[in-house]
């Protein structure tokens, strides 16, 4: 099994990405955003929790979004591997992902990045909230807090990742989503390609 990340500040394109990468791989697709936005839609106990929390564009508690990844590796075993959006987000989620997937004899495979300024984070979140509805990107001091967020709390990883000999980023402002589609895949058959080449498909054209 495979584990990939696909890492990035809010706004990166990492949601936009995932599916086209996911649906050629044959990965299973996790997004804790998404996730717990199902959660809060539900009106389930862990859903009313987090909803304060993510409209204030802070993170919700490692041990919530640990317990769904967990149970989303254990409920696809028909899968090639796993595409990581959105986690982890904090050295701790990390370093309990590493442990997590020792036990299971797995590691993660390598970590792929998509980077974009502040500036842009701000426009594209302000942008998203128009046509999605999101509660937590339509409010300017959310988003502030999100970028903060960020930078704080999950920036670090870079290092992280960096020197586990993991770390690839793509320009996520290179040019429009099809041309960050393409650096995608370019970087992506160049981590893993024996693994990649045996995907039905995956030696095609993008
Ligand atoms: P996203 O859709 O990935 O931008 O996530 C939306 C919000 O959900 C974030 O701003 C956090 O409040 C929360 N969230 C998503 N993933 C995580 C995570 N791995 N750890 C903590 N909070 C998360």
């Amino acid at each position: 099994m495979k584990y990939y990340i696909l890492f990035g500040p809010p706004g990166a394109g990492k949601g936009t990405q995932a599916g086209a990468i996911s649906a050629k791989y044959n990965l299973k697709h996790i997004s804790t955003g998404e996730l717990l936005r199902a959660e809060i839609a539900a009106g389930t106990e862990l859903g009313k929790q987090a909803k304060d929390l993510i409209e204030a564009g802070k993170l919700v508690p490692d041990s919530v979004v640990e317990g769904m990844i967990e149970s989303t590796f254990n409920n696809n075993k028909n899968v090639a591997g796993f595409l990581l959006d959105g986690f982890p987000r904090t050295l701790g989620q990390a370093a309990d992902l590493d442990e997590m997937l020792a036990r299971r004899g797995e590691k993660v495979n390598a970590v792929i990045s998509i980077m974009i300024k502040d500036e842009t984070i701000k426009n594209r979140l302000q942008h998203r909230a128009q046509i999605e509805g999101r509660a937590d990107d339509a409010n300017e001091e959310t988003i502030k807090n999100r970028i903060v967020t960020y930078h704080n709390q999950t920036e670090p990883l870079i290092t992280y990742y960096k020197n586990a000999g993991k770390y690839h980023e793509v320009d996520g402002e290179c040019g429009d989503i099809e041309d960050v589609r393409k650096e995608m895949f370019r970087v992506f058959k160049g981590i893993d390609r024996k693994f990649l080449e045996r995907v039905p498909g995956a030696s095609g054209s993008t």
